[in-house]
This record gives C-alpha cells, sequence and structure tokens, in this order.
C-alpha cells in the first residue's frame, strides 16, 4: 500500500454513513481497500506511509463548486484582469488548509489553459468552468472586460468543454448583476473618482438601495429624502448631490443587468445542448429570470448558485429555493463570509436553508477574497444540530460530485476504486483540518502544506 490511514472514524459521504473505527488503504492514487474496525498489522507495516487518524474522522475531500480567484486568466463574469500571483497562491493554499481537494473556478471567461499559466501547479485540483457566449461577453465588456483579449472573446461553449472545462457559468456575478462586488469594488471606485472619498461596503449597498431597490428595478428605490439621509450618513453630503449620486450608482451598476440576464438563457439552453450542469448567480435581481430559464429548461441541469445571497429575506429565500427546487434545479449556499467572519454578511440566510431542509450543495463563493470554509460551515450545521455529520458532510462532497459527474465522478465519496482524495478533520471541531490525501499523495500533513 501507499498510503493507510487508521485509527480514525470514518465517514463515507453519502449521507449517511458514519463508522467509529476504520482503516482506508491508498494505492495508486486510488482507494483501494476499506476496513471497519481496527487495521491488521500486517497492513499497516506494508505501506510507505501511515497515517495516524485517533481523535479524527476521515472524510472524502472537499469539493467546492463555485469559487473564485484560483486561476491566473481574466477573473470574474466582469472579464476583470487577473489577480496577482501572490492573491491567487495564497486563495489557493487557504482553500487547501480548509480541507478542499476539487475546486471548481467559476470565474467563466478564463480559457482551459490558463489555471496554471503562472507555471506553479498547486495540489488542489482546479478546474475551469466556461460562460462564452455573446451576452455574458457582453455583459462583462459593460462593466469592465479588462481582462480579456482575443482568444476569450472568439472561445466557443464547445470549445472550452473540448479543452477542459468542466461545466456552465457562473451565469451572472455580483459584479454584472449588481451584487457584493458592486458594493465592495465598483461603487467604491466610482465613489472615489467623483468625490475623493472612500466609500465602505456597507455605504455602497445602502446608497445602491436606495436608488435603485433591492431588486434593482427603482420600484423598491427609496425617497429623495432617504437618499439625503444615506448621503449625510456616509459624510458625502458636501461632496455630491442626489442627482448626481443617482446617476453615478445607475452607471455603475445597470449597464451590464440586461446583458447579464438574457446571458441565463443563452446558457440554459446551452446547458440543455451539451448535458454539463450550469451554476447561476441566484439573488434578489436575478430570481425572478431564473426560476423562467429553470421551467423553460427541464433538461437542463441548472445550479441555483449562493440562494444564501444577502439580497433576500430569509423566508424569501426558502421560498426561492424551493420554487426552483421543485421545478428541478439544484440548490446551493455558499458560505461567504457568514459563518465567522461576519464582515458584510451573517447567517440568517443559510440558517433558514438548512432549517427548511432545500439544502444540496455548499460552496465558499469569494465574498471579496474574505470566504469562510467549507469546513466551518459544516461544524455549525453539526454544533446546532442542524444536520448529522454525515448529512453535513455530503453537502460539501458525495452531493456535490453527483451534480458535477463531469469534474468529480470519481471522488466524492470514500468507496474502494474512488479517487483517493482525503480529508482527516479533528473530530471535536471538524472545521480542524488535520490531514489532507490528494490523488493518493499527502498534501497537507499535521495541518502544514507539502
Ligand atoms: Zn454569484
Amino acid at each position: 500500500m501507499d498510503i493507510v490511514i487508521r485509527n480514525g472514524a470514518l465517514i463515507t459521504g453519502d449521507g449517511k454513513a458514519f463508522h467509529k473505527r476504520a482503516t482506508v488503504y491508498i494505492k495508486d492514487g486510488r482507494i483501494a481497500d476499506i476496513h471497519i474496525g481496527s487495521a491488521g498489522t500486517s497492513d499497516e507495516i506494508a505501506a510507505r506511509t501511515i497515517i495516524d487518524a485517533t481523535g479524527c474522522i476521515v472524510i472524502p475531500g472537499i469539493i467546492n463548486a463555485h469559487a473564485h480567484g484560483c486561476i491566473c486568466g481574466p477573473s470574474m463574469p466582469s472579464g476583470s484582469p487577473p489577480l496577482s500571483a501572490d492573491d491567487i497562491a495564497y486563495f489557493r493554499n487557504r482553500h487547501l488548509l480548509q480541507g478542499t481537494t476539487t475546486l471548481l473556478n467559476v470565474c467563466g471567461l478564463a480559457m482551459a489553459d490558463e489555471v496554471y499559466s503562472d507555471g506553479v501547479r498547486h495540489q488542489i485540483d482546479i478546474r475551469v468552468s466556461t460562460a462564452h457566449t455573446l451576452k455574458n461577453i457582453q455583459a462583462a465588456l459593460a462593466v469592465d472586460g479588462r481582462g480579456l483579449s482575443v482568444p476569450h472573446l472568439s472561445a466557443t461553449i464547445d470549445e472550452m468543454l473540448a479543452s477542459g472545462a468542466v461545466a456552465l457559468g457562473e451565469v451572472g456575478g455580483g459584479q454584472t448583476l449588481g451584487g457584493g462586488a458592486q458594493d465592495y469594488r465598483f461603487i467604491p471606485e466610482a465613489v472615489l473618482r467623483e468625490t475623493g472619498i472612500e466609500a465602505t461596503p456597507e455605504t455602497a449597498r445602502r446608497l445602491k438601495d436606495a436608488v435603485l431597490g433591492r431588486f434593482l428595478d427603482q420600484a423598491g428605490g427609496m425617497s429623495e429624502s432617504v437618499l439625503e439621509d444615506e448621503l449625510d450618513r456616509a459624510g458625502l453630503s458636501p461632496h455630491v448631490t442626489t442627482e448626481r449620486i443617482r446617476e453615478i450608482i445607475t452607471r455603475s451598476v445597470m449597464p451590464s443587468v440586461a446583458l447579464s440576464l438574457d446571458g441565463f438563457d443563452e446558457i440554459a439552453e446551452e446547458a440543455e445542448r451539451v448535458g454539463y450542469p450550469a451554476i447561476f448567480h441566484n439573488a434578489a435581481p436575478s430570481a425572478k429570470r431564473l426560476s423562467a430559464v429553470v421551467e423553460k429548461h427541464p433538461n437542463a441541469r441548472i445550479v441555483a448558485g449562493h440562494n444564501n445571497h444577502p439580497s433576500f429575506l430569509p423566508d424569501e429565500a426558502v421560498s426561492i429555493a424551493l420554487d426552483l427546487r421543485s421545478k428541478g434545479a439544484v440548490i446551493d449556499v455558499s458560505t461567504l463570509d457568514c459563518i465567522n467572519t461576519q464582515w458584510r454578511n451573517d447567517a440568517a440566510n443559510l440558517d433558514a436553508l438548512i432549517d427548511g431542509g432545500c439544502v444540496d450543495t455548499i460552496s465558499t463563493d469569494f465574498a471579496g477574497g474574505h470566504w469562510d470554509g467549507l469546513l466551518e460551515a459544516i461544524h455549525r450545521m453539526v454544533r446546532k444540530e442542524q444536520l448529522s455529520a454525515p448529512a453535513a458532510v455530503a453537502l460539501a462532497t458525495g452531493n456535490v460530485a453527483a451534480v458535477f459527474p463531469q469534474m468529480a465522478g470519481d471522488r466524492g465519496l470514500i468507496e474502494k476504486g474512488k479517487r483517493a482524495d482525503l480529508t482527516v478533520v479533528d473530530h471535536v471541531n471538524l472545521s480542524r483540518v488535520r490531514h489532507v490525501v490528494i490523488d493518493g499523495c499527502v498534501a497537507v500533513r499535521n495541518g502544514v502544506p507539502v
């Protein structure tokens, strides 16, 4: 054997199985065998590496199917310039130390060969998705697009899938649909250019809601006096009129919105045609369109992303998820920064969805680089007795593999013959990652990347 992991408990990733004691045998990158109960000594001696998992639980490696910032190509659905090599390395390592072994970077407009174009590979199996359709590219260009060059602009979904993309999307995003990235990046940049004053993300969100409303349809936009109060509160009143702030925010947010929503139809049609799963940005401005698209394309595998988006109210998040699920969509939630960081988001919507029993998978998304790890969310669910440990772990392992067969059909479960991707976590705090094995090689040992 190459690796034997012994003396740990075992969660297989199927949502149910939990064994108090098991031994996992790994050879040639695969799970060669599993013994429930204590290990036989001769097998242990024959292994090149023995990992003692006493006090730990062995779970399948975490599969994160909605992340950003981990590839070297254009970033985000806005086709923005690539992140710095330092940021990319840091983000990848954070995911690894959070127990992730497979990661789908859903920025959507990078080429498949731009995952590692810095020449530095990484232990995590990082994959890309594709959103290369006319409207999605136009939406990117309307809000930014400075990271896009000829290959990105001319690529097709078929070419991308042939060259290694494993899913479609993310269709829409916080940049193109007036979400988080407008709050933490584009609106503050526009306000700074105009006034010389740095607006916080919270200020940007409040001004955006006051001008455009939560659904970006202006119907929920607030009265002139509310907007005046918001400008006062932000210290912007002496520097900008209400009329001008309306222009600035509308110009930052709206040009890409209609294009991005039209992109929903294009991607759903493509998903139905090619048979790959497609990830959609679900938030207040896009929920209605997403529901219509799911209904119109019953044979497309549509993943509704971050159903706990902060633009929803908790009850609304649940009723939207139930509606989408009844029509056949997969319901994903994202940790965002709502587990331990709680900078811009809290866990109210996530809790409502978990308690409502309407979550299929969990991912991190990006949250401006402040995302919390999936195991932090899983540990919280178990501690709050919302879900059993096997059911919570399945949200980030077996369930994800079932939704994304092209990316993860060979993994996500601890079963004989599956790819040997395993994470060994503390049994008291499931978010403490002690060891990680990826493709049959030790990637983290005692908390240190190797
Ligand atoms: Zn999104």
